[in-house]
């Protein structure tokens, strides 16, 4: 860069400050995204995903390097993720607007992946912090099938005057969509339109459909009390008995009775058993 060059550079970007600061004045917002220092952008599951799964279109290569160095420079302001669409500000000659529509997941696509899921995501907890099974984890990033948009699905529009499809502002922006999915992973399923709690609770309704399982537990339960004499109540780390039980929620109520207890309990009501009588004495009154 010669040093004319380098000096209308400095006065574009003095400009530019300048017009952040009177309308930061007039009382607009500019947040930046911060970018973290290290090499690496997103580091979470999610905006991993998203990072690599952008990358690996011909596409987007050559060109989304250029946005990570913007988006390290600070110059990604107001960064807003909606449903089916991203929005931000970018930093360069001068401020631009950029918007992206992402295509939301098809209903039909959505009720799929549900499917092929279904019964493998632990809690919200595991599938938000990406802790999903090899077989999930191939579902929900396949190239082409999974829950990221391919580039048909991507519409971005910039307001510089770069004619490619992807500029560098742009690019910047699916870099910070993608820090920003490490921080909300939620988002994620904002942006694509559909509730992420879906995935899970097709989870918890697969178990509830297997009345085989659940009646196991109980005989289970019950046969190593009477076996052993002991108290599974508190005998068992709750992870212990959703592992021997299956069921992680209401592991209570079965193991808290003893076999004596029930015995005890079975013992009191055939000796207290002429109830009809009570019966006969309200209808007397
Ligand atoms: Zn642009």
């Amino acid at each position: 860069m010669s040093w004319w060059s380098y000096s209308n550079y400095q006065d574009s970007k003095d400009d530019l400050q300048r017009e952040i600061a009177h309308r930061k004045k007039k009382g607009e917002t500019f947040v930046a995204v911060e970018a973290p220092k290290g090499n690496k952008l997103a580091v979470k599951f999610w905006g991993q995903s998203w990072q690599r799964h952008l990358e690996s279109y011909a596409d987007y290569e050559s060109r989304l390097p250029r946005g990570r160095s913007y988006l390290r420079k600070g110059n990604v302001y107001n960064l807003n993720i909606d449903k089916g669409s991203v929005t931000a500000q970018v930093a360069g000659q001068s401020l631009y607007e950029v918007s992206i529509g992402i295509s939301p997941l098809k209903p039909a696509h959505w009720q799929d992946i549900q499917k092929q899921c279904a019964g493998q995501i632990g809690s919200l907890l595991d599938l938000l912090g990406g802790k999903v099974g090899d077989s999930v984890l191939k579902v929900i990033t396949d190239r082409d099938q999974g829950l990221f948009p391919g580039p048909k699905e991507i519409k971005i529009n910039c307001n510089c005057l770069d004619w490619a499809d992807l500029c560098k502002h742009a690019a910047a922006v699916l870099y910070a969509i993608g820090l920003r999915f490490d921080a909300e992973p939620e988002l994620f399923f904002k942006l694509r339109g559909v509730n992420y709690e879906d995935l899970v609770s097709q989870a918890a309704d697969a178990v509830a459909q297997e009345p085989a399982a659940g009646n196991a537990v109980v005989i289970a339960d019950d046969d190593i009390s009477a076996m052993f004499g002991i108290d599974m109540g508190g005998a068992l780390s709750p992870e212990a008995e959703a592992a021997l039980t299956g069921v992680a929620a209401k592991p209570e109520k079965a193991s808290k009775k003893t076999a004596a207890k029930r015995a005890a309990k079975k013992a009191a009501k055939k000796a207290a058993k002429p109830k009809p009588k009570a019966k006969a004495k309200k209808v007397a009154r």
